[in-house]
């Protein structure tokens, strides 16, 4: 059986192994054993369901909540030459009737439908006259109140089992807690279903959580380091996406801002653009995500901490689902959960008002705190976080393991040092101040009040701002110190600084490595696909790419990976039956583009360096 997956697998993808747990989730689907499959972002999951579906008698039933995305997962099907359609509310009944009839006749293995169409009796019976082998829920924790994304008309899919007992059920999402998945099972009257959870680690992305202190310039950075390549940038709120985004364009990057008070009409034309590779960068809100399927996304950036760990590792697994390298970076301040708890409190923009949530998204908030101020490994510290373990100590892809963060040795003494100044300030004034008298600057505001002629005046002398004002958060955020104030927020002790000045506090503080403090190490090599490629190469098979991509009107990952186009750039193979070797080139794609890639490669070699 395994042979023949393979077979499958190679024939229409072009790809020579298995990922994790494709070869136990696909077979359970050609048993008929229903199964729940776990799988992060990226992890493969498609696959699990679309191989067996070629080997079965019967047509196989994906369920999917995007009906915008159906489309374009239904033509890269087809481009891998997989009969595949969808059936929604898109078509015409004249469309319908066809599709139904190539239902019956067998020509279709693989139909798209949303779960509203399934709610339909008329169509149910359609279903069954066609005979369904399987069904496959994709995002199916969107059944379950439990998860993140509940969708009532995902409920209705309760009703399928009585309709179809014969068809083997299986669900699938990158949502990982234990009672999402029962609830799944549950709801879906799955019998005694294999359930599969992936590896949660995505070994690919270099992560990295670092002192907000100069928010432009940082982002500036990792923007430069990504030229041509596309990323997401993700704000708290509305406005800081719509001023940052525009502050990018005024510096030429071609930003486009997405959230949920923009029209409709502009989010989708946001959406289209970055799918079909014509902007490359989006600035957004949580609001930008679901249904974002563009695989070659390099880096995505925080601008400031998500609210939970569980939005953290959805908005960065975006990124790198071609399980290429990308990189992903938060700008964390100790002031980011002190933002989130006054919108939490307020209830105000894309927050749950409600009371019930209150307790359970502190605790979110406070987890992930808990990750950005800490000091073990990114990678670690993440998939610990979702009850796996970790294979390896070091992981060398995120900040902790480069050795690009540190711990400040005298944590408590800092700590003090800051802490009894706010008290000789009289817990009357801002971080500004209080720097300014740390750092014994000699400037007016602190002359006229006398701080010059307070004991904490300049103890801290070997610091800059920006260092003392990332100390100062990490203290806030840790709750050593508080940050009250209505009108203007001034530094205020807290039950918990009396234990720092008795030194009896656990104080742990980071700090960036000053050494390497320039530029962090160049993105890793290209190890994930097998080394160097040729860069000029692979721009213009971009190229070719985005024009093909156009005039067939498909996002142009459908066409080919950017790992098999890094592929080709690196091998330069001349002929079809070289080509043929290559990474994500099945025997359609080669049919359909070969003789172009072919040439392409051809060219470059004759133009020469
Ligand atoms: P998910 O739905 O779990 O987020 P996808 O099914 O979209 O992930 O797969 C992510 C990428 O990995 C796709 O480009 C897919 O073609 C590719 N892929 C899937 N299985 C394999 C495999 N066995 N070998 C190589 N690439 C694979
Ligand atoms: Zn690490």
């Amino acid at each position: 059986m395994r042979a023949r997956l393979l077979e499958v697998i190679e024939k229409h993808w072009g790809y020579d192994s298995f990922r994790p747990l494709q070869e136990e989730a696909m077979t359970a689907v050609l048993d008929g054993r229903d199964s729940v499959v776990v799988m992060p972002t990226g992890g493969g999951k498609s696959l699990c369901y679309q191989v067996p579906a070629l080997l079965r008698e019967g047509v196989t039933v994906v369920v999917s909540p995007l009906i915008s995305l159906m489309k374009d997962q239904v033509d890269a099907l087809r481009a891998c030459g997989v009969p595949a359609t969808q059936m929604n509310s898109s078509q015409s009944a004249l469309e319908l009737r066809a599709l139904e009839k190539d239902l019956f006749d067998g020509r279709i293995r693989i139909v798209f439908v949303s779960p509203e169409r399934l709610a339909m009796p008329a169509f149910r019976q359609t279903l069954q006259k066609a005979g369904v082998s399987a069904f496959a829920i994709d995002e199916a924790h969107c059944i379950s109140h439990w998860g993140h994304d509940f969708r009532p008309e995902y409920r209705q899919l309760r009703q399928l089992r009585d309709t179809f007992p014969e068809a083997g059920f299986h669900a699938y999402t990158a949502t990982a807690t234990e009672q999402v998945r029962r609830d799944i099972a549950q709801q879906l009257s799955l019998r005694d279903p294999l359930v599969l959870v992936g590896n949660f680690d995505r070994p690919n992305l270099t992560y990295r959580v670092l002192p907000r202190v100069d928010e432009l310039k940082q982002l500036v950075e990792v923007l430069e380091r990504h030229r041509g390549e596309a990323g997401i940038v993700y704000c708290i709120r509305r406005k800081d996406v719509d001023s940052l985004s525009e502050q990018l364009r005024k510096r030429g990057y071609d930003a486009l801002a997405y959230h949920a008070g923009l029209s409709q009409e502009e989010r989708r034309s946001t959406q289209e653009k970055f799918a079909a590779e014509r902007c490359d960068v989006v600035v957004a809100t949580v609001a930008f995500g679901m249904g974002i399927d563009r695989s070659n996304v390099r880096f995505v950036v925080h601008m400031a901490m998500p609210k939970s760990i569980e939005h953290y590792q959805q908005e960065t697994g975006r990124a790198g689902r071609d399980g290429l390298e990308a990189e992903c970076v938060l700008f964390y301040s100790g002031a980011d959960a002190v933002i989130w708890k006054t919108m939490l409190a307020r209830g105000g923009e894309e927050m749950e008002p409600d009371p019930k949530y209150l307790q359970a998204a502190t605790r979110h908030l406070y987890d992930m705190d808990r990750y950005c101020s800490g000091t073990i490994c990114r990678h670690r510290a993440l998939v610990e976080y979702f009850g796996q373990q970790a294979d390896a100590p070091s992981c060398n892809a995120c900040d902790v393991c480069l050795g690009e963060m540190q711990e400040v040795s005298d944590a408590l003494t800092v700590a003090q040092k800051i802490v009894s100044c706010v008290y000789r300030v009289r817990q009357s004034f801002g971080v500004g101040h209080v720097i300014s008298v740390l750092r014994g600057e000699n400037i007016e505001r602190v002359r006229e009040r006398n701080h010059d002629q307070l004991s904490t005046y300049g103890i801290m002398k070997e610091h800059s701002r920006n260092e003392l004002r990332d100390l100062i958060y990490q203290l806030v955020g840790q709750g050593y110190l508080a940050q009250n104030g209505d009108d203007y927020p001034v530094l205020q002790l807290t039950e918990s600084s009396r234990a720092v000045m008795r030194g009896e506090a656990q104080v742990r503080l980071r700090q960036p490595v000053v050494a390497k403090k320039k530029e962090p190490k160049a993105r890793r090599t290209y190890v994930a696909d097998g080394g160097e490629f040729d860069r000029t190469l692979f721009e213009a098979l971009r190229k070719w790419r985005r024009s093909e991509a156009e005039e067939r009107q498909v996002p142009p990952y459908v066409i080919f990976s950017d790992r098999t186009l890094r592929e080709v750039a690196r091998v330069q193979p001349t002929t079809l039956t070289a080509l043929r070797g290559v990474y994500g080139i099945g025997d359609a794609k080669l049919e359909q583009f070969g003789e172009a890639l072919v040439t392409r490669v051809r060219e470059h070699a004759s133009s020469g360096p």
